[in-house]
């Protein structure tokens, strides 16, 4: 009996990983389908100067159409296509979308405002990517001063030589640099001197804990230091209480982004919720 049990078991643990497998394909023919179609749509999450309020940028956030399931959140595919490698071009469209809109705000004769971009780290081990970028650029007239590329601690590590290479390449063109996720990875200070980089977003989990968790209070503290000590910009990811924003401003970091200041919204929303009165 125990035997039957047994078979069982991993009968029952075989349809499992089927439903798991055949869901995963599911998502990834969809996702092809989304790519091929259309679907996918490009956000925007205002970024502030704390002093005044006043609009520093926008970051770039992707959102899925899906026909059937609505608007689908990055968290339920952004894994997949890193996996299926369909990351690169979801990321180029992305990156193209936002190049274009950001050209057009250009056109409107407004004040500059950085639009960032996340890049993935698939997407960033392209031999390529600068040149790809650069083309981009040319394609869409987008101006390179107002483009700032986001990618992860963790991307920026591996490879460091690398990368350090392609960064500088990109920051010759004009564009700038953010590490997102910021003390999420495992960056030394003497490592972090070496990258060609601009701007620090600190990770919204430690935001979340500030000012009441102590720990967190620690981090934010010392991430500030570190980028002060290194000259880089500061932004806060995720400040969604006045409580986080005073304690931010109060420790020096003048930038933040979350929603106290408004959500990711289509262009239509951000133009009429934040860029009327940006430089008005
Ligand atoms: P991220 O780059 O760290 O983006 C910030 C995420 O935090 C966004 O989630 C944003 O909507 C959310 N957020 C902003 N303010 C607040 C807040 O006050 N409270 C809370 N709870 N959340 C806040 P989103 O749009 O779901 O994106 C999640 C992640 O998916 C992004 O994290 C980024 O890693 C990835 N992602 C999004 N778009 C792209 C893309 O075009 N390419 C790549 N490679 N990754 C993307
Ligand atoms: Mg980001
Ligand atoms: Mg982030
Ligand atoms: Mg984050």
């Amino acid at each position: 009996r125990a035997k039957e049990a047994g078979r069982g078991g991993f009968c029952f643990f075989a349809a499992d990983m089927n439903a798991q497998a055949l869901q995963r394909l599911t998502l990834e023919n969809d996702l092809r389908r989304a790519l091929e179609n259309g679907e996918l749509e490009v956000f925007y999450q205002a970024q502030v100067a704390l002093a005044d309020g006043r609009l520093t940028g926008a970051e770039a956030l992707v959102r899925w159409r899906h026909p059937e399931k609505g608007l689908v959140s990055p968290a339920a595919f952004i894994p997949v296509a890193e996996e299926t490698g369909l990351i690169v071009s979801l990321g180029e469209q992305v990156l193209r979308a936002a190049c274009r809109q950001l050209a057009t705000w250009q056109r409107q004769g407004l004040p500059r405002l950085t639009v960032a971009v996340n890049l993935s780290p698939r997407q960033f081990r392209q031999p390529d990517l600068v040149d790809r970028v650069a083309a981009i650029l040319a394609e869409t007239g987008a101006d390179p001063d107002w483009l700032e590329l986001e990618i992860t601690e963790s991307a920026a590590m591996q490879h460091a030589e690398e990368t350090i290479g392609a960064l500088r390449r990109l920051r010759e063109m004009g564009v700038s640099l953010a590490i997102d996720d910021f003390g999420t990875g495992y960056s030394s200070l003497s490592y972090l001197k070496r990258f060609p980089i601009d701007k620090l977003k600190i990770d919204r989990s430690f935001v979340q804990g500030v000012p009441g968790n102590g720990d967190d209070a620690a981090i934010v503290q010392a991430i500030i230091a570190m980028a002060r000590s290194l000259g880089l910009a500061l932004l806060a990811e995720g400040v969604e209480s006045e409580a986080q924003r005073d304690f931010l401003q109060a420790q020096g970091c003048a930038v933040a982004q979350g929603w106290l200041f408004g959500q990711a919204v289509p262009a239509a929303a951000f133009e009429r919720d934040h860029l009327a009165r940006h430089g008005a």
